[in-house]
């Protein structure tokens, strides 16, 4: 595989946003660098890693917080930087050093190296996973016995990730000259693998998991033009800026309110591997000041792992419904009655429709449980959620569901349960919404929405805490604000 392009992948793949070159200097230069500092650490490493071999493909690799459950686990084990075999050396002096050195057996000169000090100097194969393919085939495929296959799998719950082989996924065998496997790895992402060892008759799994080091960052300006210019000023990368809308879009319209001399202060996470930054992470602490009214957000994240927004007297940040669930075009029909373009008579449209390409994601506007899922009559392909015992919400006309999302199922506000489209009785592509009070239609464009709930009970004294360590940091920060923009 072309490094600098798996390098990108990955990086990409760490951001929550859509991944549209948000960081284009990223991409050639920083890639460069990075083989270059790769070929200066790896001829050093390779003199004292016993077992780079194993290692490679592990080191420089990323991946969000969120989709490593483990890594809180204190007893992680950070492995050294190695050489992912990808990496071109033919251009490098190390290079050099190493044909000289040693044998001619280019395929596996560096490997060989490598290993040299290990006790298993059994070259490694390493399989790229087809689409189609199971640990099984490539047992097959690579002459490699069943009944070693069969041992591996009956080690239980690490092995049982070899049962999802994904296309493109990379697994790494040692073979001895019998041709007995003697270990594998297999990369489940990025910052995870999988480690399958012979130790002599039995063989033993482990996992590793390397540790992503996240430091606190903070940044304050006061917007002279734009806020995407004030946060640059300030250090912020789009993303941050974005996520800092999302806290507080819900009272400050972005679009029309922001004014000359409005101000921000964030507390926010960094993650380093290695020492190296790799991205930003959450926003701990925020403070927006606009027009002379101050607001302030703290992120607190409860013992199911979830995390939102709260006032610093543990009021909700969110409305418990979006106003729209989806990017619409524009609103093709209002709340109230009109003529039916159908049907040919009038009658009461007790819903909003809003014209959107087919294909758009339709978000859940609430936290809530899908109670029906499937076709009803003009309505099409129709999801309803239950928010609480008062409120309902209803999506029709979908292209498609969402996979995955059967009636019973539990969303969160803002979640995809489906795409535009215009199954059952409509003229063209939109989602008509509708918002039941007590099984009553109401307005959607015009209700006044209930805030979300605040901080739950058994969480408030420890939101406390969090809350006033956050809060003390953020005055600190505002007095340096204050003696740089006095
Ligand atoms: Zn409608």
């Amino acid at each position: 595989m072309d490094y600098n392009s798996f390098l990108n992948r990955d990086y990409k793949s760490l951001l929550d946003m859509p991944s549209t070159a948000k960081h284009p200097g990223f991409s050639l230069i920083h890639a460069l660098i990075l083989i270059v500092a790769l070929g200066v650490i790896s001829s050093l490493l390779i003199f004292i890693s016993t077992d780079a071999s194993a290692n490679k493909n592990t080191s420089l690799q990323t991946s969000t917080a969120a989709t490593e459950g483990a890594l809180k686990d204190t007893s992680q084990i950070t492995l050294p930087l190695s050489i992912p075999r990808e990496t071109n050396f033919a251009t490098n002096e190390s290079a050099a050093v190493f044909t000289q050195t040693y044998d001619k057996d280019k395929a596996f000169t560096r490997i060989k190296h490598a290993t040299k000090q290990s006790k298993d100097d059994s070259p490694w194969l390493r399989v790229k996973v087809k689409s189609g393919d199971a640990l099984a085939s490539i047992f097959k495929r690579h002459h490699l016995a069943p009944r070693e296959l069969h041992e591996i799998m009956a080690l239980g719950k690490n092995s049982a990730n070899l049962k999802h082989l994904r296309p493109g996924d990379i697994v790494r065998f040692q073979v001895d000259k019998n041709q007995h496997l003697q270990k594998l790895v297999y990369n489940i992402s990025p910052l995870k693998s999988l480690h399958i060892q012979r130790q002599g008759k039995i063989f033993t799994a482990a996992m590793q998991v390397k540790n992503i080091e996240k430091r606190s960052a903070y940044a304050i300006g006061k917007i002279k033009s734009s806020l995407f210019e004030a946060g640059k000023e300030a250090g912020l990368s789009d993303m941050l800026i974005m996520k800092m809308v999302n806290i507080f879009g819900w009272d400050i319209d972005f679009a029309q309110d922001i004014r000359k001399g409005d101000q921000f202060a964030l507390i926010y996470e960094e993650q380093f591997l290695n020492g190296r930054k790799i991205k930003d992470g959450a926003i701990l602490a925020a403070e927006f000041t606009n027009h002379g009214h101050t607001y302030r957000a703290l992120r607190f994240t409860d013992a199911n792992n979830h995390s939102d927004y709260y006032t610093p007297k543990g009021r909700s940040m969110r409305k418990a419904f979006l106003r729209t669930p989806v990017d619409f075009r524009r609103i093709s029909s209002r709340f109230g009655n009109r003529h039916h373009p159908v049907l040919n008579r009038m009658r009461m449209h007790k819903g909003v429709d809003y014209a959107a390409k087919t294909g758009t994601p339709i978000k859940a506007s609430g936290d809530g449980k899908i109670i029906f899922r499937g076709r009803k009559g003009g309505y099409g392909r129709t999801i309803i959620i239950q928010h609480g015992g008062r409120y309902s919400t209803l999506y029709a006309h979908m292209s498609r569901f969402k996979r995955g999302l059967t009636t019973g199922k539990h969303v969160r506000q803002g979640q995809i349960i489906g795409y535009v489209g215009q199954s059952g009785r409509a003229t063209g592509p939109h989602l008509h919404y509708e918002f039941r009070v007590n099984g009553v239609h109401r307005n959607p464009l015009t209700i006044r929405l209930p805030n979300a709930a605040p901080i739950k009970k058994q969480y408030r004294d420890s939101f406390k805490r969090t809350a006033s360590a956050l809060l003390a940091q953020l005055d600190m920060h505002k007095q340096t604000r204050l003696a740089m923009y006095p």
